[in-house]
């Protein structure tokens, strides 16, 4: 495939590893087309500032504008309690309704509208091997034959897809790339205290550990008291049989588990 011939999608969420993806296709590919886009899922961090904004800004530094997308039809919330059930891990309701799905509504837009010029078009997602057994099964490239219609051809691709969380953190330390302020301390290279989270997400998330959701009690009590009250509404817990009331009982007060060095290593889980 000739550069010229390509316009590259970016999915970023504001996230270190969608930040880092930005990083290396902006290096690698300074002169293709890019556009880059972000799926609000209407349950994203908002303070100290909103992942939308913290986005907004890394794109505007490549000279990028930033395109936000969303279902019109639901927020994850609203989805949840319709459905009366939280997504699955496996099948992701939110993934595909809240994410891929309004990025792929975007991408016809665009290039009905003529904002995406070329007829090559590569979805780029920021997936590493390294975060799960099954991501490490993935095929970091793929046609996506349901997209590939009318004249234009579209690839899945996961550019960072063999990247460690080291090289991941390291490699937007070197670039002088902040992360958002709501990761826990260890990750920060610029002395960011008060965060508490090793993923940017939603506010809680299907993917949350228990000491996440200690760690979310202790510092985003809003988004925790709406999830818990949701549970309770459509009699269903988030997590396998236990409530998030249940998992703070159960967790100590004294866990190390945010904040610490020892993290920087440990696999995340990924969200698209
Ligand atoms: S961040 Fe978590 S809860 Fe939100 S859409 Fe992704 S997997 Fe679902």
């Amino acid at each position: 495939m000739k550069h010229s011939e390509i316009a590259l999608v970016i999915n970023l969420s504001g996230g270190k590893d969608s930040q880092y993806m930005l990083e290396v296709l902006c290096d690698l590919y300074p002169d293709v087309e890019k556009h880059v886009v972000y799926a609000d899922t209407g349950f994203e961090h908002v303070n100290p500032v909103s992942a939308e904004e913290w986005a907004r800004q890394h794109a505007a530094k490549h000279g990028l504008v930033l395109h936000a997308v969303r279902n019109p039809n639901k927020t994850y919330l609203e989805m949840v309690e319709t459905r009366g059930m939280f997504p699955g891990a496996g099948t992701r309701q939110c993934t595909s309704d809240l994410k891929r799905g309004p990025i792929q509504t975007w991408t016809r837009q665009a290039v009905r509208s003529g904002l995406i010029t070329k007829k090559i078009i590569v979805n780029c997602i920021g997936i590493r091997a390294a975060e799960s057994p099954q991501r490490a099964k993935q095929k970091p490239l793929k046609r996506d034959r349901v997209m590939s219609k009318n004249g234009r051809i579209v690839w899945n691709w996961m550019p960072i897809f063999k990247a460690t969380l080291t090289d991941v953190l390291h490699g937007l330390w070197r670039r002088g790339v902040a992360l958002h302020p709501v990761y826990i301390p260890a990750y920060h290279m610029d002395g960011t205290k008060g965060g508490y989270l090793r993923r940017l997400a939603c506010r809680v998330c299907i993917f949350s550990t228990d000491a996440d959701i200690r760690a979310i009690y202790e510092h985003d009590r809003a988004a925790f008291d709406a999830v818990s009250e949701l549970e309770q509404r459509i009699d269903f817990t988030m997590k396998n049989g236990k409530s998030l009331v249940q998992i703070m009982a159960a967790t100590p007060t004294d866990t190390k588990q945010y904040g610490s060095e020892e993290l920087i290593d440990q696999p995340d889980q990924p969200c698209m």
